[in-house]
């Protein structure tokens, strides 16, 4: 019988601990906090979107860095296990739009406590309010662990310390210190699924405002390296919301200041049939300023900043209104031009993009090629995913595939 030590009782922690009590082994849990799973209580708005109801293929393309490394975890231990896994402990799910699964409790707590619960049932001694400090490696191989009160012997270590975001609920970066200690490279970290700080002031005017149907898409060089269709918002530094946030995670290892975003505040329409609706309507209205016709193309706070930036004074009677200035018009409403100031803070992100090196973790196991029997499981290891359920899926996977194999 082996000992394994799993460092972290959060998403990946918890399913490392089930996979190695499984194979028989003694399983150690070591959790810093009071308790389980503090992350997972304020994930999907205290729901708990714990996965995406999608076939691999599907789930791997929402995958933004290093899809290809979790084949062998989503097969071990995929959606469909997943979702019975949670069924057959006592936990019916529900799947809802965009295919986003959630507890039918609508509790994200009652996700840590079945798997708390199977833990305990599996054995799994769990020490809470126990920080480890360092991990014991000699000759390139894993011996024990250290806390505050002393060593720990163990044959295996498996590392589910989580990102540094939110670290108020305990991920607060220690995983890296270790993998790079142990001598892993660490993929500078980055915040994903963020907002985005925007130069321009406009977009603090606009404070509160959500648009719908809407497409963003963020250029580099001369190349469109994001673009989607969706929501977003606008917030006191900037913008956020779903497209936002997708954003933020596929700009964030590009230099920021250099990339431009560009909306498009109605996509269904080509310039050409937008300006004949513009033609139209400043005919049928021509002694009403434009800004009093553009109210049925534009959410009201916007009409003074689209006006302004395509040069057309708010006052000006639709008949004044000249073709150049139309064109301007509609080119404004097509490409409403932002540039970057920053991502939000790293502390805010959903996800820390970043973390150990995929090519020094072997896929099949999650075993470091660097030291014998140590694992990386969850947010720690370079991985990360667009929001949706996803992250949660890859940190359930990725932790039991390490516990099985541990
Ligand atoms: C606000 C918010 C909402 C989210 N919503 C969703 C969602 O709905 N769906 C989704 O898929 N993803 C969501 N995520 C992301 C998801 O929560 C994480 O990707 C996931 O929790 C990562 O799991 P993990 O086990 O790697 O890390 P964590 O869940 O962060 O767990 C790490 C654990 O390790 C412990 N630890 C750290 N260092 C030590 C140490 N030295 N000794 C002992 N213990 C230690 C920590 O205390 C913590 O309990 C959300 C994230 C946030 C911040």
């Amino acid at each position: 019988m082996r000992t394994v030590v799993v460092i972290g009782g959060g998403a990946s922690g918890l399913f490392a601990a089930i996979g190695a009590a499984e194979k028989g082994n003694k399983v150690y849990l070591f959790e810093k906090n009071e308790k389980l799973g503090k992350k997972i209580y304020i994930t999907g708005k205290e729901r708990c979107n714990l996965t995406n109801n999608t076939d691999i293929q599907e789930f791997l393309k929402n995958v933004v860095r290093n899809p290809k490394f979790l084949y062998t975890s989503m097969n071990v231990l995929s959606v469909e296990k997943t979702l019975s896994f949670f069924k057959t402990n006592g936990l019916p799910v529900k799947t809802e739009r965009g295919n986003r699964v959630f507890p039918v409790s609508d509790k994200a707590s009652d996700i840590t406590k079945t798997l708390e619960k199977i833990c305990v049932k599996n054995g799994v001694n769990i020490f809470l309010n126990k920080k480890v400090i360092d991990i014991i490696v000699k000759d390139g191989v894993v011996k024990g662990i250290k806390t505050k009160e002393g060593l720990f012997q163990c044959d295996s270590v498996i590392v589910c310390t989580g990102g540094i975001s939110y670290s108020k609920t305990g991920s607060d970066g220690d995983g890296y210190k270790f993998a790079e200690k142990t001598g892993h490279t660490v993929i500078p970290l980055k915040p994903a699924l963020c907002g985005i700080e925007i130069k321009e002031n406009f977009c603090s005017k606009l404070q509160g405002l959500s648009l719908k149907n809407v497409v963003l898409s963020a250029h580099y060089k001369g190349k469109t390296v994001f673009s989607e269709f969706g929501e977003m918002l606008f917030t006191h530094y900037g913008i956020s919301g779903p497209i936002v946030l997708s954003c933020s995670s596929m700009i964030n290892r590009s230099e920021i200041s250099k990339i431009t975003l560009l909306l498009d505040l109605k996509p269904a329409l080509s310039n050409e049939i937008l300006d004949k609706r513009f033609i139209r309507d400043f005919s049928d209205g021509r002694l009403k300023s434009v800004s009093t016709i553009l109210i049925s193309a534009l959410p009201k706070s916007l009409i003074p900043i689209i006006l302004e930036i395509s040069g057309i004074p708010s006052w000006k009677k639709c008949s004044e209104i000249t073709s150049c200035e139309r064109k301007n018009l509609v080119y404004t409403i097509k490409n409403l031009k932002m540039n970057i100031k920053n991502l939000r803070p790293i502390e805010e992100a959903i996800i820390t993009s970043g973390g150990v090196d995929v090519k020094q973790i072997n896929p099949k196991t999650m075993e470091s090629k660097i030291v014998k029997g140590l694992f990386f499981a969850g947010e720690v290891v370079d991985i990360d995913s667009y929001t949706g359920g996803f992250n949660l899926q890859t940190a359930f996977s990725t932790g039991y595939l390490a516990g099985l194999n541990s």
